[in-house]
């Protein structure tokens, strides 16, 4: 169950890859699955087509996106950056509540 500040699934980061891992658990993981994705940006870059716009042949304004639109139903968008990661901290802790 969701708890305030916990999740079953935490990705950092919600680029191309944090977005489909998150797409990708919503339709093959269970329902009950509680995804979030933490990113501080509110805007999402298509970044290949960068190399276009380098050259002049798209507009830099096409390859933006709001961040929030892009992420899957049923995921939770918590916006911010991590500071870091302690996975010995929480295997720790998580014994500890066995
Ligand atoms: C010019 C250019 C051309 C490219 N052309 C192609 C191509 O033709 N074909 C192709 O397949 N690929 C291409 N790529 C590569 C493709 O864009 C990347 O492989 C892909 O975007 C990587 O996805 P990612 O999610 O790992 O990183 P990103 O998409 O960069 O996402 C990383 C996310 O992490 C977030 N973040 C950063 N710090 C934190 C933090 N502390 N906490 C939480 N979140 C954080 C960022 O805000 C960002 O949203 C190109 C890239 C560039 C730059």
């Amino acid at each position: 169950m969701a708890q305030a500040g916990h999740h079953q699934i935490l990705i950092v980061g919600g680029g191309t890859a944090g977005i489909t891992v998150a797409a990708s658990l919503r339709r093959r993981g269970p329902s009950t699955l509680d995804i979030a994705i933490v990113e501080p940006s509110a805007t999402h870059y298509y970044q290949p087509c960068f190399t276009l716009v380098g050259a002049g042949a798209y507009d830099m304004a096409r390859t933006a996106r709001p961040e929030r639109a892009l992420i899957p139903p049923g995921v939770k968008l918590v916006e911010g950056a991590a500071q870091g990661f302690e996975p010995e901290t929480a295997s720790r802790s998580r014994t500890a509540t066995r």
